[in-house]
């Protein structure tokens, strides 16, 4: 395995610390000879049981068993929504609550692998939570750098009762990576660990492998929120290693939810925004606020390779998709993890099989539904009252 530019295919050997390519600048990836691979060598559970595929050695692995996370059937939303077989790959499961701790797992055992003291990360919030954990267990120093205000609280709160030292700057996601990048770079004993990390990515992949197992196969199309953009490239990379490995026999099309107010990738697609950037992004659903989505030409590989689709959703049907998932299948997820379901209900797909990837957990951040919410009904502390209110 080695590093591979994705834009000019210079090749980097997987010790080799740079985030970007040094000829052109381009993402990075990891390329992995998944032909030689063999099932048998797929053992033990969650993101290390594909040690095989993963190009950072598992012996000591930091882990705090990520992974293996449900994919529950939606048999009363999938019949609203007009879809045979809708599944949810719910990410909340994970330690830290979000699909970043698949990442961190192997992102954070390559820092340690190379020596590093200290890992970083600007983040809109579960980047930094999870990377607080991870970092935590593994002894190292883990410093964080938040946009200002519209960081969700669950998140924050995860960031410091994990110890991390968090730095909060003036403006928003896309001026704090810029700013930690740079710190990166400047000092060598601090490890990056956003979703320009290649490596971070290969543990993300996974999903990819746990839902062609679940299923038997892979499903006719996956349905993500896209803010990065490092999920739905990780994950298309994943069906597509599968596949080449033998272990899978088809693709499924990728399509990428964003929200209407921060959707550069989807005005790139469609031809209205050439450098796929968005000034000052903004949406409720905060995980996917970003305006300069760092592997959007990954994204867009996968968008157009998988013969999938990329549309936005207002916040008012992003919420309302909250709600649904909430009200008819029990399972509470954050409003950017819901942007999958608006998506099919605004634009539909036509395919047997459906997998919408809910990226975090609805708890991380309560004030999405307790701003909007009606009053609690408040009650004289009796019997007759309390009937009455409730009309029983
Ligand atoms: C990070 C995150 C996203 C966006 O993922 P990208 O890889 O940046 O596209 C979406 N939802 C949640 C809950 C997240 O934490
Ligand atoms: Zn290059």
């Amino acid at each position: 395995m080695i590093q591979r530019c994705f834009q000019c295919d210079a090749r980097y050997p997987l010790d080799e610390i740079l985030y970007t390519c040094a000829s052109c600048d381009g993402v990075l990836e990891i390329a992995v000879e998944a032909e030689c691979l063999n099932r048998a060598n797929l053992t033990g559970a969650g993101v290390w049981r594909y040690a095989p595929f993963l190009a950072v050695d598992a012996g000591d692995a930091v882990s705090l068993a990520e992974g293996d996370t449900g994919l529950h059937r939606c048999e009363r939303l999938g019949k609203d929504l007009g879809i045979a077989e809708l599944y949810v790959k719910n990410e909340g499961e994970n330690p830290t609550g979000s699909f970043k701790d698949r990442g961190m797992t192997v992102g954070v055992t390559k820092a340690i692998q190379l020596g590093a003291s200290a890992v970083a990360c600007a983040s809109t919030g579960n980047t930094s939570a999870s990377m607080a954990a991870y970092g935590a267990r593994a002894g190292l120093r883990t410093i964080v750098v938040l946009p200002g205000g519209k960081v969700a609280m669950g998140k924050v709160a995860q960031a410091v009762v994990h110890g991390a030292e968090i730095i909060q700057v003036e403006g928003n996601f896309d001026v704090a990576m810029k700013l930690v990048r740079e710190l990166s770079l400047d000092s060598g004993e601090v490890y990056l660990l956003n979703s320009i990390n290649p490596f971070r990515l290969e543990g993300q992949k996974t999903l990819a492998f746990e839902v062609c197992e679940s299923l038997g196969r892979a499903p006719d199309a996956v349905v993500l929120p896209m803010g990065n953009a490092g999920n739905i490239s990780a994950i298309w990379k994943g069906f597509r290693e599968f596949k080449s490995a033998g272990f899978s026999q088809s693709l499924p099309r990728m399509f990428g939810a964003q929200a209407e107010r921060a959707a550069p990738i989807v005005e790139h697609l469609g031809g209205t925004n050439e450098s796929c950037r968005v000034e000052h992004p903004e949406t409720v659903a905060t995980a996917i606020r970003i305006g300069a989505p760092v592997n959007w030409t990954k994204a867009v590989t996968a968008v157009r390779d998988s013969g999938g689709r990329a549309g936005v959703v207002s916040d008012e049907e992003i919420l309302r998709a909250q709600r649904d998932l909430a009200r008819m299948e029990g399972r509470f997820v954050e409003p950017a993890s819901a942007a999958p379901i608006a998506y099919l209900r605004k634009f539909g797909i036509e395919a047997d099989t459906v997998v919408c990837v809910c990226t975090g957990h609805g708890l991380k951040d309560p004030d999405a539904i307790l701003s909007s919410a009606p009053k609690l009904t408040q009650c004289q502390p009796t019997l007759g009252s309390i009937r009455e209110a409730l009309r029983l």
